[in-house]
């Protein structure tokens, strides 16, 4: 058995590109293959490419959440590939693999305009779909993928470890790190539409640190982490800037996403790269929803990791 390979896909809907990424992993001699994350509906078609261009068979998928960006290309690649066994997702997200109606109408009230974008996902048969717990190990062609839940960017989130490589999948439970359209600014923003739970997805990102055993981080937008390992604990301690400033804010008046949005450019250099990013994925997707999110975090009275209370 050989060594297994994980390579970064482009699962971007066109007319951007680099910025939604699932993965292949890829098994040593045996010619099979697991994804993890399956893209949108309208980017499977391009995946689905992109797998057979690797001349690999896809045995499984394994999504981090059911997203549209992430979860949302699982049924077009099971019927276009016709060799994968199993879509492993979380439990609370079973249900919606196999009926999309409620997360699509969802999705269309959240999204608007990106929802189209994104597409409505087909359904999976229900034998196809398999739900995974925490600290579950999934094994396919010789790859031990652990599920580790890590809820707050979603209550049906998990990331994925896969043992031996070092490779560490967090989907959106840890922020956003991409390149702008300029090809050089990077952009880092967190992840966390309404309805957005700060304290967990803290205590998320404390776990993930806690299991280890990775060295490298696979982020769901976009590829590898630069730095590795730390990039990890440099979120951890960012998003608690970012919920210290979204929480002053709001209580000095800015309680509507266009005034936080603003507010939080002012404070944050990375917030001003997210609002002001050519690219209207980043700015109207990744951070205005980020910007909602911590909207209605305050809205709600959302309680904060204590290291970020004000
Ligand atoms: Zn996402």
């Amino acid at each position: 058995m050989g060594r297994l390979e994980v390579k970064v896909l482009d699962g971007t809907p066109p007319p951007a590109s680099r910025m939604i990424s699932p993965y292949l992993v890829v098994c040593g001699d045996t010619g099979e293959a697991v994804m993890i994350d399956s893209g949108s509906k309208t980017s499977a078609g391009l995946l689905a490419d992109q797998v057979r261009s690797e001349g690999v068979t896809l045995k499984a998928i394994i999504l981090t959440h059911i997203h549209l960006d992430h979860g949302g290309g699982a049924g077009s690649l099971y019927r276009m590939l016709g060799s994968v066994e199993r879509v492993y997702v979380h439990p609370r997200g079973e249900k919606h693999l196999v009926d999309p109606s409620k997360l699509w109408k969802a999705s269309k009230s959240f999204l608007g305009p990106y929802a189209d974008y994104f597409g409505k996902p087909e359904p999976l048969p229900p034998e196809a779909v398999k739900p995974a717990g925490d600290g579950e190990e999934i094994e396919f062609c010789g790859g031990r993928f652990r599920v580790i839940h890590t809820p707050g960017h979603a209550s049906h989130h998990m990331s994925i470890l896969l043992e031996g490589e070092g490779v560490l999948f967090t989907g959106d439970s840890a922020g956003v790190s991409v390149v702008d359209e300029d090809g050089v600014t990077r952009v880092e923003v967190p992840t966390n539409p309404p309805p957005f739970k700060p304290l967990l997805y803290y205590e998320s990102l404390l776990k993930m640190m806690r299991v280890g055993g990775f060295d490298r981080v696979a982020l769901g937008h976009y590829g590898f982490a630069p730095e590795g390992r730390s990039y990890l604990e440099r979120h951890a301690r960012e998003i608690i800037d970012w919920f210290r400033a979204a929480y002053e804010a709001y209580r000095g008046g800015a309680t509507d996403a266009f005034r936080l949005a603003e507010a939080l450019a002012r404070a944050l250099e990375q917030a001003k790269r997210g609002l002001r990013a050519k690219s209207p994925l980043v700015r109207e997707f990744f951070y205005m929803g980020a910007v909602y999110g911590l909207l209605d975090a305050a809205q709600r009275g959302e309680q904060l990791p204590a290291v970020a209370q004000v």
